[in-house]
């Protein structure tokens, strides 16, 4: 057993939402110490894969674009899209409002000040297709961050390595938490916490979370993202006034998935990749819950439909989601259509529903090389060197003609990818990465040459081109996002393309049930004496502040919130 100094608090976890919990802690003067299963290498977490996309609400870049949001507005989106119903939700909605009140207000000033930038063109995510109070974002809200993922996390990796300096931060990597430690609170009769379920308020008030202990696990040398190795060499235990716990969701745990996966999304699909490295493993939900923190909305999940297998992967099965634009022609596994207005990028959760109830885990996208140049994007920092390298050269080229250098490496190197001059070999193609599943190819035929019979003239009665015209009205997605409409099958747009889209796991919208200070709540309602959690582990606050399905960028905001939350309430506490 290593014996441990005393700390003020623990933070278990060194992704994005620990590490915002961090430096608010030192900026009061509180001794934190970070206990991170990875190696040094993955500092960070999932923010630094991630692309950076970060939800504002009526910012000057949204502005300058001629785009008018308001608090109202955004509210109408997220409370339409959420759709919260029961009484658990009672949290998650609290926090749905101040969220909300964050992202409108002093949200942008304070990563401004702080250095975060972002890039001038805002993106339209989740666009809904539906009624004024249902799903999707009204207006585009999806800021870019200069520097994507990395660019999000470097002011608090710098606040936190500050910390380290100044002797406030230790961190301590491979150390795996497997307890959090339970006892008696101060004139408390004492007793165990809850185990399984909880173990309701009776207890909660009677307990206090005085520590972790885990498992040392022996040194890796892997590269960020990379699978590190489970080896147990020793055993460690740690005691502080108050545990943070920011250890993401479960997204690169599949029997997890699964196992939460919702019964109104039908069964769980046979097969998935995974958008997340594989330290996302959910662990540390179970652990909470064994010290008697509340789980709930444990089957809100957020798992992308537009999935191409890596073909360089970092992590197992490792996926990585196209971000597309609206003109590809999305069709089911047998070559049917998808229903209106499931169109790319307006609504993930409709579409997983849809494609699941195919019986069938995968999709098409049917495009052409002119879409493609303009319309995909990959999520991921690795796959926006531009974005992330802040390279003005080669974001330039994003104007120009040519796809981005990553879309075209997947277009040659990726299993998913057909591309062919003509619609015979598109399908032949087609029908091979298919297998033993029979593509209708008349079908798909007809499906295409119906669709660019709407394309010569003003009128339509297809939505999606109606959809494709209205988006053309926005500045930022007729200069990079949305191609001009033109018949699929005119050979001055082609080739011809067709990707094979997989289910990506990606992120968990339950998890441990907070108040708005971040304080973990027992199963009757009372918080747990010295227990806080913070990010994805919270469902990014409350225990699912997103409802049933998110509008999108509000996950890393949703880490800088909850985590800055904990943080200066654990300050205060203490
Ligand atoms: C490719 C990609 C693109 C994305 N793009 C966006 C985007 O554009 N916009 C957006 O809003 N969101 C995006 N996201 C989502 C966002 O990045 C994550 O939801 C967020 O970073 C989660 O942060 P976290 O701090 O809650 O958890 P994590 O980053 O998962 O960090 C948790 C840490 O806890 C550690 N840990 C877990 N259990 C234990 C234990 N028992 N003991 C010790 N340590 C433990 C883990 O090893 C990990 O380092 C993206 C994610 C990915 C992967």
């Amino acid at each position: 057993m290593t014996s441990t100094p005393q700390t003020d608090v623990i933070v278990v976890g060194a992704g994005l939402a620990g590490l915002v919990a961090t430096a608010e802690l030192v900026k009061a003067g509180k001794h934190v110490t970070i206990v991170e299963q990875e190696p040094a290498a993955s500092f960070g977490g999932q923010a630094w894969w991630s692309f950076g996309g970060l939800f504002l609400i009526d910012s000057p870049e949204q502005r300058r674009l001629g785009v008018h949001d308001s608090l109202e507005l955004a509210r109408q989106d997220w409370f339409g899209s959420a759709g919260f119903d029961s009484a658990d939700d009672y949290w998650p909605r609290l926090w749905a409002e101040a969220y909300l009140q964050f992202a409108a207000g002093e949200k942008r000033a304070w990563l401004h000040e702080q250095g975060v930038r972002f890039f001038p063109i805002v993106g339209w995510a989740e666009r809904g297709g539906y009624t004024a109070t249902e799903h999707g974002n009204s207006v585009p809200r999806f800021h870019i961050t200069w520097g994507t993922g990395p660019g999000v996390l470097a002011p608090f990796v710098a606040r936190v390595k500050q910390g380290v300096r100044d002797g406030l931060v230790t961190v301590k990597h491979r150390h795996q938490v497997d307890e959090l430690i339970v006892e008696a609170a101060e004139g408390g009769t004492g007793g165990a916490a809850g185990s399984g379920s909880g173990s309701g308020g009776g207890a909660a008030s009677r307990t206090r979370v005085v520590g972790v202990r885990g498992s040392l696990l022996e040194p890796s040398r892997v590269a960020r993202g990379v699978t590190s190795s489970r080896t147990v060499v020793g055993e460690f235990e740690l005691r502080a006034s108050a545990v943070i716990v920011t250890s993401g969701g479960i997204g690169g745990n599949h029997d997890l998935v699964r196992q939460n996966w919702p019964k109104r999304l039908g069964a769980a699909p046979a097969s998935m990749l995974s958008g997340v490295p594989s330290h996302v493993d959910g662990r540390m939900l179970g652990i909470s819950q064994t010290a008697g923190a509340r789980l709930i909305n444990s089957d809100r999940m957020w798992h992308y439909t537009e999935g191409i297998t890596n073909f360089d992967p970092v992590w197992p099965q490792h996926g990585i989601r196209i971000l597309p634009g609206p003109s590809s022609l999305w069709l089911d596994a047998t070559g049917r259509r998808l229903p209106v207005p499931l169109f790319p990028g307006f609504d993930t959760l409709g579409t997983l529903e849809h494609i699941v109830s195919t019986g069938y885990d995968y999709s098409w996208f049917v495009l052409t090389q002119k879409i493609i140049e303009k319309e995909f994007a990959l999520s991921g920092s690795e796959q926006n060197p531009d974005l992330t390298g802040k390279n003005l050269r080669l974001l330039a080229k994003r104007v120009g003609p040519g796809a981005p250098g990553p879309i075209e490496a997947f277009k040659a190197k990726g299993v998913d990818f057909v591309v062919a001059d003509d619609l015979p070999t598109l399908l032949a193609g087609m029908q091979r990465l298919s297998g033993e599943v029979p593509l209708d190819t008349a079908r798909v035929e007809q499906e295409i040459r119906a669709r660019d019979r709407e394309i010569g003239h003003p009128f339509t009665k297809d939505l999606q081109i109606t959809a494709v015209r209205g988006a053309r009205n926005y500045l930022g997605d007729k200069l990079i996002r949305v191609a001009s409409p033109h018949e699929l099958l005119d050979p001055a747009a082609g080739p011809l393309i067709a990707v094979k889209l997989h289910i990506v796991t990606r992120k968990t919208l339950g998890g441990i049930e907070t108040d708005l200070a971040g304080r973990v709540l027992a199963s009757g309602g009372a918080p747990i004496e010295g227990l806080y959690a913070a990010g994805e582990a919270s469902g990014f606050g409350g225990g699912g502040m997103h409802g049933y399905r998110s509008l999108e960028g509000t996950f890393l905001g949703g880490c800088i919130f909850s985590g800055r939350q904990a943080g200066r309430a654990v300050a205060a506490a203490l």
